[in-house]
């Protein structure tokens, strides 16, 4: 992978890594969206209610009845006892399948039907990925988990994994893939062991080698990378462990691979051995609150309720982030037990950070942001260009590509806030770019 950084030593992910995952259900959710159900309808978990923007399906993430619906959201308050029945255990979580059933088109049926989307941020529908024409040699599943603080991804794995190896094993099948390969960073070295031993029983992991394309010939390979962040970016997993370029304005698919998030195959799994839609997720909650760790919730859930659970948040001048901390977004500042948003199928973070407002200075053209770009780009260079509000000059200089990974602010001396500026220059360049082909 060209560029990144390393923004921590790892002390961060320690205080939440080894606790196991806590359930936890609350009485009422908010969901977003489109809704057909109406106000007082009684739902059941799992039941289909509406559609999201990519007009994949919603279910109810609880069992109850729902108590407000407007155009974008809907409110469902749940009953207790229900909720307490709803937990089962199928056999695809405690042994590999041996032979899938499904055909391939199935597979991307259920997955479709069951509203999954990529679980590693991005929210675009599973679906649409695996109903390529192009041919698919690789499937890799990211685990790489690379930004700071998360560690919902790695408890997942410990905690569900012949879940997760199967649910790779119905995507490669979906993808009509050689070869799927889990990528996971070896800061979570524990993680990958036990899975390595589900896989195959007393095989040494294999560690990527930063020379040639991998060879390996097991139908699911598991492969530690060395820890740097933001390898977990698409054309940065495929840089890192297949060394090829996706090229500018493409798709994975074009180089003949798929790249899936680890929580999107668990989820997979859930759809095609169970018929069970995406309705929850882990989240890790963690940062400056009394008590982090990761809870396992419904779609929906409030945040506010999350930082409660995890003690409150413990210092006056904080920010809450949701997501990790490079890429999240900033949904307060100075909270205090102000109504947050809830969470999402994407939401693998609230994070509680001390709230510092560093002063910018003026460019020394150090050269760093450059250095620690990961996409090439030259930021310093946009940055001058988008104050200059010289669009052409931001195109010239391909801010469309920038991955908004906050490498370059991080590594600023001078604290320019280069990241914000780039992503406004990126999207004013998309938009450019949208209005000429609209035009032609
Ligand atoms: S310009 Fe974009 S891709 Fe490059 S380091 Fe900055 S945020 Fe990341
Ligand atoms: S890292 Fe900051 S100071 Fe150095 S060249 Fe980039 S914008 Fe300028």
């Amino acid at each position: 992978m060209r560029g990144g950084i390393h923004p921590t030593s790892g002390e961060d992910k320690e205080v939440t890594k080894e606790k196991p995952i806590r359930n936890f259900v609350p009485d009422e959710v908010k969901m977003e969206g489109n809704f057909f159900v109406k106000k007082g309808e009684s739902v059941k978990k799992g039941e289909k209610i509406g559609t999201d923007f990519w007009k994949i399906p919603l279910h109810a993430s609880i069992t109850g009845t729902v108590r407000e619906v407007d155009e974008t959201w809907c409110m469902i308050t749940g009953k207790k006892e229900d909720i307490d029945k709803e937990k089962k255990s199928f056999p695809y979580q405690e042994k590999l399948i041996q032979e899938i059933s499904e055909s391939a088109e199935e597979i991307i049926g259920k997955i479709k039907e069951a509203g999954i989307v990529g679980m590693g941020g991005a929210g675009f529908p599973t679906y649409f990925k695996y109903e390529t024409k192009k041919e698919i040699t690789y499937l890799l599943i990211n685990a790489a988990e690379c930004e700071p603080f998360l560690t919902c991804d790695e408890r997942l794995m410990i905690e569900n994994g012949y879940a997760v190896l199967n649910g790779i094993l119905a995507l490669k099948k979906a993808a009509d893939a050689k070869k799927a390969i889990l990528c996971i960073e070896d800061n979570k070295r524990e993680a990958a062991q036990f899975l390595q031993e589900l896989l195959n029983p007393g095989q040494e992991l294999q560690k990527e080698n930063g020379k040639k394309e991998n060879q390996d010939d097991r139908e699911i390979q598991i492969l530690l990378l060395p820890t740097r962040y933001p390898q977990g970016g698409e054309r940065q997993l495929i840089q890192t462990v297949l060394k090829k370029e996706v090229p500018i304005g493409g798709l994975p698919a074009d180089v003949g691979v798929i790249v899936s998030n680890v929580a999107t195959a668990k989820a997979a799994a859930d759809a095609v051995f169970a018929d069970q839609p995406l309705t929850e997720r882990i989240v890790t909650v963690t940062g400056a609150v009394e008590d982090p760790g990761n809870y396992l919730v419904p779609i929906g859930t409030p945040i506010e309720m999350l930082l409660e659970l995890s003690g409150g948040v413990c210092e006056k001048e904080n920010k809450i982030i949701l997501g990790g901390p490079m890429t999240g977004k900033c949904v307060a500042e100075n909270w205090n037990g102000e109504t947050l948003p809830t969470v999402k199928k994407t939401t693998s973070g609230v994070i509680a950070m001390l709230f510092q407002k560093e002063k910018e200075t003026p460019c020394i053209r150090c050269g760093a942001c450059i250095r620690a770009c990961p996409a090439g780009l030259a930021p310093f260079q946009i940055d001058i260009a988008y104050l200059d509000e010289d669009e052409k000059l931001c195109e010239m200089l391909y801010a469309s590509e920038c991955i908004a990974c906050g490498c370059c602010s991080y590594v600023c001396p001078a604290k320019r806030e280069l990241t914000h500026r780039i992503v406004k220059a990126r999207e004013i360049v998309r938009q450019k770019r949208k209005e000429r082909s609209e035009k032609k």
